[in-house]
């Protein structure tokens, strides 16, 4: 008796959860997944408490999500973006961006369509179009700086693109594209009437002078443009796994059609807790930054110290490190010789390609720095063994 299904024999074990095992059998510092290991603000566990106990959101909420938070997710990115939602038919709640982008992929695109993706790109964008039969084409960023060719760009559309898979802030090289970038990304969508899945999960996490701005608040795009975000990194709630997309009726109609038999509702009193976090004033997010900009420069200082150069993110809590001037061997024995050594934990970044790119990372290992700022600092000073 065949065991799987032939469509998830090529997937392994997320490199996420390989990392996670590994770091707690060597007792490593674990600066692999992006797993904040502080907790979430008190008031808003507090609001999730209130909606556990008020006797109205135990039970389902409306597949589309509930109302308080459709109109939370709208009004923030009328507040923040200037956008133009419709809470009622331009959202839906997902468990988590991933399940967001699952969704939009298997609501807007056919078998056979194929659909751009810039490396290195969050691992299951992959699997999630191969499990809705779409091709992937494959775009690669230029390290150092992580730059898109405009001409490699250009060249991915062909008639059968269907969407881009689009993710500023970027996970994992931390970078955040300028309008100038963006701008050359929409006129193509538009020139090949293409749509945009656009991953937004970082839009908070933004160090100065960088500004997020979302794809579909380019001039043409939001009629083309589902945007994937979540309550996770911005509110430091990973574990809620409770995201969402918005974007025009049209289109979110699709991707609720597929939502409906993925996973019909999303948990029901982190909702209210959600209403209630989108709703923090701007001060709330200029804290967030200050907070990630003092870990992001604790995090820079380590690599310095330890002979790894990086670009310095713009966004995102991921760093992209290169030790090709400390240690010989790939990114994996990178990993593996820095877990089982050294005692701290990091990605290998590989997985984040094709075969055809991986080498652009042969020598880079991405770093998470949304943890306490003496782990950091205690990461750092086993780090500079790599020196020795
Ligand atoms: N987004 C997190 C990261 O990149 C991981 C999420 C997951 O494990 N699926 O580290």
């Amino acid at each position: 008796m065949p065991t799987f299904a032939n469509r998830v024999l090529p997937f392994g074990t997320t490199i996420f959860s390989e990392i996670n095992t590994l770091a707690a059998q060597h007792g490593a510092i674990n600066l692999g997944q992006g797993r904040p290991d502080f907790d979430a603000p008190v008031n808003i566990i507090e609001e999730a408490v209130k909606a556990l106990q008020s006797g109205q959101h135990n039970q389902y909420p409306p597949g589309i999500g509930a109302p308080e938070f459709r109109r939370g997710i709208a009004n923030h990115a009328s507040k923040v973006y200037g956008l133009d939602v419709d809470p009622d038919r331009g959202v839906v709640a997902t468990a988590g961006a991933t399940e967001a982008i699952f969704a939009s992929i298997l609501g807007l695109v056919d078998p056979g369509d194929e659909v751009i993706v810039i490396e290195p790109y969050f691992d299951s964008y992959v699997p999630n179009l191969l499990m809705a039969g779409a091709t992937p084409v494959f775009v690669p960023l230029h390290p150092p700086e992580w730059t898109l060719d405009p001409d490699e760009l250009k060249a991915a559309f062909s008639p059968r693109t269907r969407a881009v898979l689009w993710n500023s802030p970027q996970n994992p090289t931390g970078r955040v594209f300028s309008v100038e970038e963006m701008t050359v990304l929409a006129n193509l969508c538009i020139e090949h009437d293409v749509l945009v899945i656009s991953d937004e999960v970082y839009e908070h996490l933004v160090f100065e002078p960088a500004r997020h701005i979302p794809i579909a608040s380019l001039p043409g795009m939001f009629e083309r443009t589902v945007t994937a975000s979540s309550l996770g990194k911005s509110y430091s709630v990973t574990g809620w796994k409770v995201g969402w997309v918005y974007g025009p009726p049209e289109l979110v109609a699709g991707v609720m059609r597929a939502h409906q038999f993925v996973t019909f509702a999303v948990h029901h009193p982190s909702q209210l807790a959600g209403a209630y976090a989108l709703a923090q004033p701007g001060t709330y997010y200029e804290e967030l930054q200050a907070m990630y900009t003092v870990k992001r420069d604790l995090m820079m200082e380590a690599l310095t110290g330890a002979g790894i150069k990086a670009k310095t993110p713009e966004g995102t809590y991921f760093v992209m490190g290169d030790f090709s001037d400390i240690f010989d061997g790939d990114d994996l024995a990178f990993t593996q010789h820095l877990i089982t050594e050294i005692g701290v934990a990091c990605i290998p970044p590989s997985p984040f390609y094709s075969d055809e790119h991986r080498h652009l990372v042969g020598k880079m290992a991405r770093f998470a720095f949304c943890k306490n700022d003496d782990t950091l600092r205690q990461a750092g000073e086993r780090m500079k063994k790599l020196l020795k």
